[in-house]
Formats: C-alpha cells, structure tokens, sequence
C-alpha cells in the first residue's frame, strides 16, 4: 500500500524578550475501553445509569473479593497498541497504586507501572496537506477508573457514585514529541479516530471516556533536536503537568497559557518548579494543584491477588490479522484509487462510517463527482441539521441513483440538487422521481431550437447588441434555462445559441 508522504511541520515559535522560544509537550491520555463489563468485575460499564446501579462486591472492595482479569479488555488493549505500530509484551503484570479517595474504595488503583502491556509505538499526527508529526508512543498500560465524587448536590453532604469504579482504562503515554497547542489537540484527534476504527474506544471527550494530562515545557530552538533521541527529556526544560483535560479547546488555551507563564518566569531569571496544575477555563488560567513535595507517594507493589499477565504470540498474531483497515492507510487508498486530493481523502475517513458510505457512493462510478457530492451536499447538510451519518435521510444508493442521472445526462447539476433536495425531505427513487416529476433534462435540440428562437424573436433589441458584444449571449442562455424550468441541457443551449446569434 501506498504510504503518503509528510514533511515535518514547523514547530510554535514564541518570540520573547530574550530570544525566541519553543513548546515541547508530551501526552498522558486516558481511553476509556469499550467493553461491555469492567476490567476486573462482570459489572456493566453503561454509561448514565443510575447511580450506584453497577457495582460489583469486587468494585465495592468487599473484604475477600477477589478480582478476575477480563480478556476481552485485555484484547482491546493490544488491539489499539496494534493499531499505533506498537510492540505487544507477552509478559506484563499489575502493580497496586496506592491512595486514598472516597471514590476508591480499595484504596489502591490496579494498574501497570513496571511491566506495562503495550511497549513503545508511533502515531502520525495530521497537520494538513503533506504535512505530519510523528509522535513516538512511550508505552500504553492498562489500569482501573476511580467512581465519582459528588459534591454539589448537597449544600451539607457529598455523594458517591460507584458506576465508573473498576472501568478499564487504557493509559497511552506519548513521549515529549508534540511541539504546539494545535499539534496536541490533532494528536489526540488521530488517537481518538485510531482507537474509533478499531473499535476500542468510543472517544466522547464530553462523558469522560478520553481524557488528558497534559506536559508542558519551553525550550530554545534547536533545544529538541538535539535531545530527542535521549530519553532524558530533563535537559529540556522544567515541564509542569496539566491534569485531567477534557476539551481540545480548553487543551489548546491551557498549553498557550501555560507556555507564556513559564516562558514570564524564565525570562525574569527564574525557575519553573515541576507541579501538577489546573486549568480553569472561566478565567484562562492554570493554577498550582500540588507541587514536588506534596506529590503522592504511591507506594507502589506488584498486586498480589493477579498473576503476571501471559499472553501468546499466536493470540496476538491473529488479532493483528483481524485489524481493519486504519485511518492512514484508508486515506491513502483514496487518494489512489478514487482521485480525491489527501484534503478530502482526510475528511472522507474520519470517520469510518463515513468512509463506507463514500465507497459505497463512489463504486463504479467518477470518485471525484462522488467526493464533491458526499462533502458538499451531503456532509454539509448533515453538520447544518446535526445528523451523524447514521442518520442521514438520503442513503448511498439514493445518493448514487442522482450521480448517476448526471452521468447519463438526463439531468443538470442545478436539477440533481433540487432531486437531493427531494430526497432528503420525502425520500423515494430518484430515477422515478425525475420520472414523475418531469425534471428530466431536454436534450431533444428540436425543442430547444423552438425555445430559442421564441426568445429571439421576442428581443430584436438584445439580438442588435448581441452582435457587438458577444458576452451577451450568456443573457440568451439563462432566458432560455428560465423558460425551460432549468431542464435544458446547458451545453446544447450553449451551442444552439451562438449559432443562432450567428457567433
Ligand atoms: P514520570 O516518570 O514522572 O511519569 P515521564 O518521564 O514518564 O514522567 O513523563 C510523563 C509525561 O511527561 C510523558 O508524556 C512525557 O512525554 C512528558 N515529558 C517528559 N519530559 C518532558 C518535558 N521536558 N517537557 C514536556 N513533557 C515532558
Ligand atoms: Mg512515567
């Protein structure tokens, strides 16, 4: 298969008053796995159910539960490191994180921090035409949500709600590759499209299930090149960490942010110090959340009630064959055999059921046309009513049916836009409808002749200047286009015309 190519895109520059500077963030993002029961537990995972509604003994840490590693989440973990060239480590094993919140009632998170699932990989990150970073993944590790914590639904009380405890995660670390606020935001877009393809992950930034914390340092140009190879980022720059972002916008703001903070202190001959902060979004500002010293410690240790977690290359092997095909590849593809340019190729496959939907349009028929079509009209109409593709009134065979009728010049552009239109409000046969409705094009040039010359005769005046100016013919065409309701084929018009008008 074709692999397009990229050139590297320009990093951020941020001119100070000592000099210009440049942005190095790194990525930790939580993905929720889709899987219908928890990572650990037979709970459900659904989502906006009542609260305390899904909770297992396990998931409760009643005393002498015992937790049963479900495959299937596991599956889904190799899958989406599949899905990001990573390597797959046979050998991985849980540790316990330990700490204490309300909404952990185990008082320890089970999760991987020496011996994580999914070894090192890569993504491509999308910045336009011909343009891409490369965003090496460090690791990927699996690991248990927390419940939620409810504090404003009781001026005296707080809530919990155990629903999401025990929910599998999967923690995809990002090594400090991403060199701009809108490069992080199309980082985690291409993750989130990666993981949708292949079906482990819904992506819905809104209820929670990607969420990420954020690493941010400064540097001076030229800073990154020389230390990317190393794995030791520190000479980079202090960097501060962002925590648990849900919104690409408030992603974007809060790394500008933070950058010109850092870049304030650096310049007045400070030093940033490594904390953890908060972006709050009503004012636009991070805050400090906790710093070195207040940092947990976690004490980690391997978890006693799991064994190391074994799996066979066979196993991974045939999930690997069972991938469909990824967002890069699709695209390419595209671009190959439909003709698109890689803009629409991108469009058309970010999603994959929009993908199927174009490929249905454009089997057999001018890829281009159908690339117009599903975009413009039909993508268009959908974003403007809100609709998914799911939901679209007009189906790919409707859609073709109207290509078609272009194709075979039964009818123009402008009345293949009335048909779709049509379509969309009360469904139907477009063949049929052109049919029924005498929308057909007439290309019988005897009536065309008659149309024409009913308007010469009625314009002796035009038909003087129109000698002289030969731009006035176009006037005659959109007469004779008017009398006939838009079903004359505009090149028979065209021609009619001009020699008519003896042109
Ligand atoms: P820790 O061991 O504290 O978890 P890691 O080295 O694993 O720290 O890094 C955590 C995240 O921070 C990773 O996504 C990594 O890419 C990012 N990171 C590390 N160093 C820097 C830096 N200098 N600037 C920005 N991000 C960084
Ligand atoms: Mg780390």
């Amino acid at each position: 298969m074709l692999d397009l190519t990229y050139d590297a895109p320009a990093p951020k520059v941020i001119p100070g008053a000592t000099g210009d500077w440049e942005l190095v963030i790194g990525m930790e993002v939580h993905a929720q796995v889709r899987s219908n029961a928890k990572l650990f537990s037979g709970a459900s995972t659904e989502f906006g159910a009542e609260p305390n509604s899904h909770v297992s003994f396990m998931d409760a840490a009643m005393p002498g539960m015992l937790p049963v590693i479900n495959e299937f989440c596991v599956e889904q973990a190799v899958r989406t490191g599949l899905g990001l060239r990573a390597e797959i480590n046979l050998k991985s094993a849980f540790d316990r994180k330990n700490y204490f919140y309300p909404d952990l009632p185990k008082g320890y998170q089970t999760s991987q921090l020496y011996h994580p699932l999914v070894g090192e990989g890569e993504v491509l990150v999308d910045m336009g035409p011909g343009l891409a970073r490369r965003v090496r993944i460090e690791r990927i590790h699996v690991e248990e949500d927390a419940g939620k914590s409810i504090h404003d639904m009781d001026p005296a009380m707080s809530f919990v709600d155990l629903n999401r405890t025990g929910v599998a995660l999967m923690e995809i670390v990002s090594r400090p590759d991403i060199r701009g606020p809108e490069e992080a935001a199309a980082y985690i877009a291409k993750l989130r499209q990666i993981m949708r393809y292949l079906g482990t992950c819904e992506g819905n930034m809104q209820s929670g299930n990607l969420r990420a914390d954020v690493n941010v340092s400064v540097c001076r140009p030229g800073d990154y090149e020389r230390y990317q190879d190393s794995q030791d980022f520190a000479h980079l720059g202090t960097r501060c960490e962002i925590k648990n972002m849900n919104s690409m916008r408030f992603i974007q703001q809060a790394i500008e942010y933070e950058a010109r903070r850092q870049i304030g202190i650096l310049e007045d001959g400070g030093k940033v110090t490594q904390e953890t902060r908060l972006y709050n979004p009503d004012k636009g500002e991070t805050r400090s959340m906790r710093g070195k010293e207040e940092a947990h410690d976690y004490r980690y240790f391997p978890c006693p009630d799991l064994l190391p977690l074994e799996i066979e290359q066979g196993w991974v092997d045939a999930i690997r064959d069972s991938l469909p095909e990824l967002p890069d590849a699709k695209k390419a593809r595209f671009v190959t055999d439909y003709g698109v340019t890689e803009y629409d190729a991108g469009v058309l496959t970010a999603e994959v059921e929009n993908a199927a939907f174009f490929e249905a349009v454009a089997e057999g028929r001018d890829g281009k046309q159908a690339a117009n079509w599903v975009i413009n009209e039909l993508f268009g109409r959908l974003n403007k009513e809100g609709l998914g593709i799911g939901e679209s009134p007009v189906s790919a065979a409707q859609l073709g049916g109207v290509l078609d009728l272009i194709a075979e010049d039964a009818i123009s552009g402008k009345i293949a836009k009335e048909l779709f239109e049509i379509l969309w409000e009360e469904g139907g046969d477009p063949a049929e409808i052109v049919e029924a409705r005498g929308m057909k094009q007439v290309t019988d040039t005897a009536a065309i002749e008659a149309a024409v010359d009913e308007i010469i005769a009625a314009n002796p005046a035009q038909v003087e200047k129109a000698k002289e100016n030969p731009k006035l013919v176009g006037w005659f065409v959109g007469q004779v286009m008017k009398a006939t309701g838009g079903k004359a084929n505009p090149k028979a018009v065209n021609q009619i015309v001009a020699q008519k008008l003896g042109q």
